[in-house]
C-alpha cells in the first residue's frame, strides 16, 4: 500500500499543478477533469488515462520503483510540449515505430535508421545495436537521442561525411512491448519454449553457443534458445551486419547497467589479439564520459569485467564477421544501484550525452 500511496502522491502532486481550482476525482480511477486552460489532444489524454488505470490495477504495485518510474514518465509526458520527447520520456514501441517512420518512411517492424550525408563512396558503417535486452530502457532512449542529434543538427556533419550510422534503437521489440504492458523487469524475447517464454537474444548468436555463462533451461533469464539464431531478433541483426561486415568501422551493443565499456571476449577469459587497440579506444571513450558528468566507467573484456557469457553479439561479429572494433557498453547507473534498470527519465538526456561524447571520442580515434 505504501507504494500505491507514493505513486498517487506523485500523481496528485503533478495533476495538482493543473487542477488548482478543481480537485481531481479519483473515485472512478480515472482523471475526469482537466483544467481547460491546458489544451489536450485526445491521444495524449487517452494515454494518460491508460497509464493511470494500469497504475491502479496492475499487480506489480509492491515493487515501488516501477510506480515511481511510471509517475515520472507520466509527469514528463504531461509537461512535454513535443510529440516525441527525446530527453525525458521512455516511449512505447508504437511511439518509437511511428517516430522512426516520420524520420524515415520505410520504418521496419524492427525500426532502424541509416543516417549519413550524401556523397562519399563506400563509407564505413558504425552500428548501434540497442535494446537487445528488453528492460534496459536507457539503451533504447539513448540511441534514439543520438539518432535525433544526427538527423536534426548539422553539428556532426563531419562524422556523417565519413561514416554511415546504422542505429537499431529497439531490437527486442516483443520484449520491449512486454516491459511496457506487463512486466517491467522482462529481459528476454517472447518466443515460446515449452512452459516458459523467451530466450536471451544476447546468448543466441553463433559464438561458443550455450557453452558457458548461458543456460539451457527455457525458464532461465539467460536461456540461450533452442539453437543458434533461433531468435528472429538476433538473426535479423546478424544478417544486417553481414551485409556490411567488410565495411564496418565499429559495432556497439548498448546495455544497462553498471557503467562498463567492454570488448571481446565474453565466452573465454583470454585477451583478444588487438587488445592494445581496443584498450586505446576504450580509454578515449571512458575519458570523454568522465569529462561529461564525472561518471566512472571501467573497461576490459566482457569475461574479465562483468562475467563470462557465450553467444553474445559482439563476440559473433568479432569472430565470425571479422569486425575488429566491437564493444558492449553498460550505461549508467553504476553497479551498486538497487534497481538500475529503472533510471529516472530525468537522466535520459545526460546519460545520452555522456554516451554520445564517449562514442564520438572513440570514433575520432578510429
Ligand atoms: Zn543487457
Amino acid at each position: 500500500m505504501l507504494c500505491k500511496t507514493l505513486a498517487l502522491v506523485a500523481l496528485v502532486h503533478t495533476i495538482g499543478a493543473f487542477e488548482s481550482e478543481a480537485p481531481v476525482d479519483f473515485s472512478h480511477h480515472k482523471i475526469v477533469r482537466i483544467h481547460p486552460k491546458f489544451v489536450w489532444d485526445l491521444q495524449r489524454l487517452q494515454r494518460l488515462e491508460n497509464v493511470f488505470d494500469s497504475m491502479l490495477h496492475q499487480q506489480l504495485l509492491k515493487v515501488c520503483h516501477y510506480d515511481e518510474e511510471k509517475a515520472e514518465n507520466l509527469r514528463n509526458i504531461m509537461y512535454s510540449t513535443r510529440a516525441f520527447d527525446y530527453d525525458t520520456v521512455y516511449h512505447t514501441y508504437d511511439e518509437i515505430r511511428d517516430e522512426m517512420r516520420r524520420v524515415d518512411d520505410e520504418g521496419k517492424d524492427i525500426p532502424g535508421l541509416i543516417i549519413t550525408n550524401p556523397g562519399g563512396a563506400a563509407k564505413k558503417a558504425i552500428f548501434l545495436e540497442c535494446g537487445i535486452h528488453a528492460r534496459e530502457w536507457i539503451s533504447t532512449a539513448a540511441c534514439l537521442w543520438i539518432s535525433n542529434q544526427l538527423v536534426t543538427t548539422t553539428t556532426y556533419d563531419n562524422l556523417l561525411d565519413k561514416y554511415e550510422f546504422i542505429i537499431v534503437p529497439t531490437l527486442n521489440v516483443d520484449g520491449y512491448i512486454y516491459t511496457h504492458t506487463t512486466n517491467r523487469n522482462w529481459r528476454k524475447t517472447r518466443s515460446q519454449n515449452g512452459l516458459c517464454y523467451g530466450a536471451d537474444p544476447n546468448r543466441n548468436w553463433d559464438a561458443a553457443f550455450c557453452q558457458t555463462g548461458a543456460s539451457s533451461s527455457p525458464c532461465s533469464d539467460t536461456y540461450c534458445g533452442k539453437s543458434v539464431f533461433s531468435e528472429s531478433e538476433a538473426k535479423a541483426m546478424a544478417d544486417l551486419v553481414a551485409t556490411k561486415a567488410a565495411n564496418t568501422a565499429a559495432y556497439v551493443s548498448v546495455h544497462s547497467y553498471s557503467q562498463l565499456w567492454m570488448y571481446p571476449w565474453g565466452y573465454k577469459s583470454a585477451n583478444p589479439p588487438n587488445k592494445a587497440r581496443l584498450d586505446e579506444l576504450s580509454a578515449a571513450g571512458v575519458a570523454a564520459i568522465k569529462a561529461t558528468d564525472g561518471r566512472n566507467f571501467k573497461y576490459g573484456t566482457i569475461a574479465n569485467t562483468i562475467y563470462v557469457a557465450s553467444g553474445s553479439s559482439i563476440d559473433y561479429v568479432y569472430d565470425k564477421l571479422g569486425v575488429q572494433i566491437a564493444f558492449a557498453l553498460e550505461l549508467r547507473p553504476d553497479a551498486n544501484a538497487s534497481n538500475g534498470f529503472i533510471l529516472p527519465a530525468s537522466q535520459i538526456k545526460i546519460a545520452s550525452q555522456e554516451f554520445w561524447n564517449g562514442l564520438r571520442a572513440m570514433i575520432e580515434k578510429l
